[in-house]
């Protein structure tokens, strides 16, 4: 990144062990976390290849994201430059701000050698500070990964002024680095690291504390945009407001609280179709609305139940959701399942032509987060509270991650829908196929109403949607109340 300002990054790419009279390199036409095709090769220029003399090779494209090098079988190096100007968590930006990249915008991988090890060596401009997830050692340059995938699942952060602070649960190092457009005022920075260090402790309590030795959540705060991605050990989180002592509920930390979930929810208990990831296309498939809406459900109910909020604001929070499940119109076109399927028409995707959207889709986030909110409840008031949605997670975990490892990728094997139904089946009690085709593959509106009756609670429809604590509710109905609110089980 020689120029900041020209927004071109300076890619060199070595390639060793040849063989075969051609290479292929592909660069990804989508990133995991964001599912339209973004066909990041748009914005690549200045392709050359060599070999190690410094020799051209002959090269060509077979599509718009593939090159095919005539190497004779020796070694390659290939250069290109690309043009980044956009920060998020599925684009890169270099500008004279920083320079933050998510991987598969920037770095080709070799055909058919996805899964071999890579390095990464990175020159930044002078003074600095590389940072990402796989940081050990303060001025770390040189990095190593397992495979192409955890490169490029590495986003990184090379700005000077960093503010890192770290803090250790489960005896797992957790790091927070927030690039802070502007001085942030005295004393809100140390209560944002408390905060998210509670959203680590309770969601560590969901599914268990992730394998992991150290985890960094990126923070660009005050900078045009707005996003939070998921990955192995970080995250990125973006958001356009500066701190400010106002905030009951500070800048970053609710995605924050959503990204961390992940942790678990996507990125190791995965559907099948999200690791390892075939990178030459967009995904179509079913699950989004529990990798993305289940995330969305806890992420919400983070903020309580680790003590940010109080009870009146996760009502408030849950009968937004519940609205949205009873009121939206786009609920009644498409199923969670099939919100899911539709991602890469919605999820990042360029409009190119005007779209009615508003009316035949309802996200996947919203719905599921609605079934989500459902089932944890419903397990609660039908188990009197020892049970709850968490234990339906540790029953899928059970299932995949725990179960024989079905690729280089990572451990266990993705999920499928069948999975999830027989998870939430195990912990109910009964099968629940017949409601999981009517809320799940169907459009049936769950029944709120009932389902809050069952724990002393009540739903009001007005002008803004409230849920209201019965005063009469029987000891047992307010302990499931108050474990749900809570996230505590008896
Ligand atoms: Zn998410």
């Amino acid at each position: 990144m020689p120029e900041p300002a020209t927004h071109l990054y300076e890619i060199e790419l070595d390639v060793d062990g040849v063989s075969g009279s051609t290479l292929a390199l592909q660069l990804p036409v989508w990133s995991p976390g964001r599912y339209a095709k973004m066909d990041f090769a748009r914005n690549i220029q200045d392709f050359r290849a060599t070999n190690a003399a410094g020799a051209p090779l002959r090269w060509t494209k077979s599509d718009g994201a593939r090159w095919v090098v005539t190497t004779g079988g020796r070694p390659a190096r290939i250069r290109y430059r690309s043009y980044d100007n956009a920060l998020s968590g599925t684009y890169s930006v270099l500008d004279t701000a920083h320079a933050n990249w998510n991987g598969a915008s920037l770095f080709m991988y070799v055909e058919g050698r996805k899964q071999h090890p890579v390095t990464l060596q990175i020159t930044p401009p002078a003074g600095w500070t590389i940072i990402n997830g796989d940081t050990r050692t303060a001025g770390q340059r040189d990095y190593r990964f397992e495979n192409y995938d955890r490169l490029v699942d590495t986003p990184t952060e090379i700005a000077s002024g960093l503010m890192i602070d770290s803090f250790y649960v489960d005896s797992r190092k957790y790091r927070t680095v927030i690039h802070h457009n502007g001085p942030a005022p005295a004393g809100v920075r140390e209560r944002f690291v408390r905060d998210v260090e509670k959203i680590v402790r309770y969601e560590n309590t969901v599914f268990s504390a992730p394998p992991l030795e150290q985890y960094t959540f990126l923070f660009n705060i005050g900078y045009a945009g707005g996003d939070g991605m998921e990955h192995l050990y970080s995250t990125q989180v973006i958001d356009r407001r500066v701190f400010s002592d106002t905030f009951t509920v500070l800048p970053g930390l609710g995605t924050a609280a959503h990204e961390y979930f992940h942790v678990w929810n996507v990125k190791r208990v995965r559907p099948v179709a999200l690791g390892p990831f075939d990178y030459t296309r967009e995904q179509y498939q079913p699950s989004l609305w529990v990798a993305e809406g289940w995330t969305q459900y806890y992420g919400l109910a983070a903020l309580h139940r680790a003590g940010v909020t109080d009870r009146a604001e996760f009502y408030r929070t849950m009968a937004q959701t519940i609205r949205s499940n009873l009121t939206a119109p786009g609920r009644k076109e498409v199923s969670p399942r099939m919100a899911s399927f539709n991602a890469p028409f919605w999820d990042g995707a360029p409009q190119g032509q005007p779209a009615n959207g508003a009316n035949t889709f309802f996200s996947y986030y919203t719905s599921g987060a609605g079934r989500a909110l459902y089932l944890d409840l419903w397990i609660r008031a039908r188990s009197g509270n020892p049970r709850s949605l968490d234990d339906v997670f540790a029953s899928l975990k059970r299932r995949t991650w725990d179960a024989p490892t079905a690729s280089y990728y990572l451990q266990g094997r993705g999920y499928t829908e069948l999975d999830v139904e027989r998870a939430a089946s195990e912990v109910a009690g009964e099968d629940l196929h017949s409601w999981f085709d009517r809320h799940v593959g169907g459009t049936d509106d769950p029944d709120y109403d009932s389902l809050l009756a069952l724990a002393g609670l009540r739903l009001v429809r007005g002008d803004s949607w409230r849920i209201e604590e019965l005063a009469d509710a029987t000891p047992a109905q307010r302990e499931i109340r108050d474990g749900w609110a809570s996230g505590r089980r008896r």
